[in-house]
């Protein structure tokens, strides 16, 4: 790969490993095992990385905390124009980082161009408000004069998942590091290359060594004592649910703060007068974009009666003919699973469905028919109806390519079906009803509400979920302060009047 060929000194030409990223340097792990990284169309191993433990992890919190002195003392300003080199340089190398992101996760091209660019904005975004934090100053009379400063924790950890891990490491860097912070981040380890790339290229474009540091290796091993070690001021956690309570519980601990983004069972609820073809739109591009793989995938649709018919039929034709392949291929609309794992976890659910009578296939329900799709974590987009109130589709997140329809009586109806989940990340409504859009956005609980569209998620507001979607916001300018120790300082008043 292109990308490879750049970087060749990022590879221990023994071990033929991608190394870690410490200090600025590419280094060994103290251990000796390392992970295979597989290309998840064709099952072929396309490169290893470190299997990393608390001593890579003690390394790099060293090098993050020795980093952070100079890193916290320049401005804002300085930051944020480091940040914004970092993006111009990415913008320019996404021809060849593309390609490295399809190859480990296997979204199609233009879905992985897609993402780095999402990446750049997302630091182009904390380079546009670098010149505006500035504290907070108020007269408050006979309590004096009031001033607020921000000053940053120290050394960050950062875990992120495999589905978006170009966006979701800008989502923890860009405001993490513009608050003056140094980090450690722990990539997902199907998807650590793209991670360790990008880490090297902003160092590339002027980001100080030390102050972004890439430790890989499993959960248990790198993600835990990551947690733990007491120098570490932060932790922000993307993934599921249950990670994300033992990683609460270990931060507890130590009284680390954490950012948890966990997962998601977004309903969409499509109203009698919305625009059907649209809807239909948002609803393929909502459920199966990233093969399903997304935290605000559309993973729960709910439809008014009137329109349910001609609703599933445009549906079912436009699934029928989207183009599963491999990622690298033109004209691909969708990729494989990242996993073996997530392929056995989607088949086991729709085998299940389908002996336990819980709803009818529509369309898909099996691996696509074909030679090419043998080796590949490949599943067929999938649509399914008349689905059990207490059916798995509906209560629990399902992360790939299937999508459950309920026909629903009306918006009342919609809503309550809507908000009985353990999950309140996102949700959509799709009518040009303003008093339906008004008690939609008033009664759905989630972190974010679409109207007329879903998923886009733009770095200026805030992001983050209700119930066990998580715990705090990412993004918007409030991350500044999530990423900041505020202080108050209150001087007392002058004697007399002015
Ligand atoms: P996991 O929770 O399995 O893993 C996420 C990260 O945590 C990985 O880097 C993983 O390492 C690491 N990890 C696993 N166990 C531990 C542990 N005990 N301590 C510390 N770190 C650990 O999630 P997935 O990778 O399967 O990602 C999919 C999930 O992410 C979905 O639930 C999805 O909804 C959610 N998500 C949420 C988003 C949001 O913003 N709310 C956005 C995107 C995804 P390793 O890879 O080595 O196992």
């Amino acid at each position: 790969m292109q990308i490879k060929q750049e970087m060749g000194n990022t590879r221990n030409e023994k071990k033929d490993c991608m190394k870690m990223r410490i200090g600025g340097e590419w280094a060994d792990p103290a251990g000796g095992a390392s992970i295979e990284v597989t290309n998840p169309a064709t099952g072929e191993h396309i490169d290893r990385v470190p299997s990393g433990d608390h001593r890579d992890v003690d390394a790099a919190v060293a090098a993050a905390e020795s980093a952070f002195p100079s890193w916290a003392y320049r401005s804002y300003g300085e930051r944020g124009m480091i940040l914004g080199s970092c993006a111009r340089l990415l913008r320019e190398r996404i021809p060849a980082l593309a390609p490295l992101l399809t190859g480990e996760h296997g979204k199609p091209l233009v879905e992985a161009t897609g993402e780095l660019m999402g990446l750049a904005h997302v630091l182009e975004y904390y380079h546009s408000i670098s010149g505006t934090v500035h504290g907070e100053y108020r007269n408050l009379r006979l309590y004096g004069n009031a001033i607020v400063t921000h000053t940053p924790l120290g050394v960050v950890g950062a875990i992120i998942p495999w589905n978006m891990p170009g966006l979701l490491m800008g989502w923890k860097v860009g405001p993490a590091l513009l608050a003056g912070n140094t980090m450690v981040l722990k990539p997902a380890s199907s998807t650590p290359l793209t991670n360790l790339s990008i880490a090297a290229l902003f160092e590339e474009a002027g980001l100080p060594p030390g102050v972004l540091n890439i430790v890989t290796g499993s959960g248990k091993e790198v993600g835990e004592p990551l947690v733990l070690h007491p120098a570490v001021r932060k932790v922000s956690f993307t993934g599921q649910v249950e990670t994300g309570k033992r990683i609460a519980e270990l931060a507890a601990r130590g009284f680390t703060r954490t950012t948890l983004e966990l997962g998601g069972c977004d309903p969409m609820i499509v109203c009698d007068d919305a625009d059907i073809g649209e809807a239909v739109e948002g609803a393929v591009r909502g459920r199966f974009y990233n093969c399903g793989q997304v935290c605000t995938a559309v993973k729960r649709l709910y439809v008014f009666e009137d329109v349910a018919e001609r609703f599933q039929k445009l549906l079912a034709a436009r699934l029928a003919g989207l183009q599963v392949g491999n990622g690298m291929d033109p004209g691909v609309d969708m990729g494989p699973l990242n996993n073996a794992e997530q392929h056995r976890t989607i088949t086991a659910l729709i085998e299940g469905v389908r002996e336990g009578g819980e709803g009818t296939i529509v369309t898909g329900g099996a691996v696509p028919q074909g030679e090419r799709f043998i080796r590949g974590n490949f599943y067929a987009p999938t649509l399914i109806t008349d689905v059990a109130a207490d059916s798995p589709l509906l209560r629990e997140e399902v992360f790939g390519p299937v999508l459950p329809m309920v026909v629903v009586e009306g918006l009342d109806d919609a809503l309550a079906q809507a908000n009985a989940s353990r999950y309140g990340l996102g949700a959509s409504v799709w009518t040009h009803d303003m008093r339906r859009i008004t008690s939609a956005c008033e009664q759905l609980q989630a972190g974010i509400v679409w109207v007329n569209q879903h998923l886009r998620i733009p770095p200026e507001v805030p992001f983050g979920g209700v119930k066990e979607s998580g715990i705090g916001r990412e993004n918007g300018y409030g991350s500044i302060d999530d990423y900041s120790n505020l202080k108050s300082i209150l001087i007392a008043p002058g004697k007399g009047r002015p």
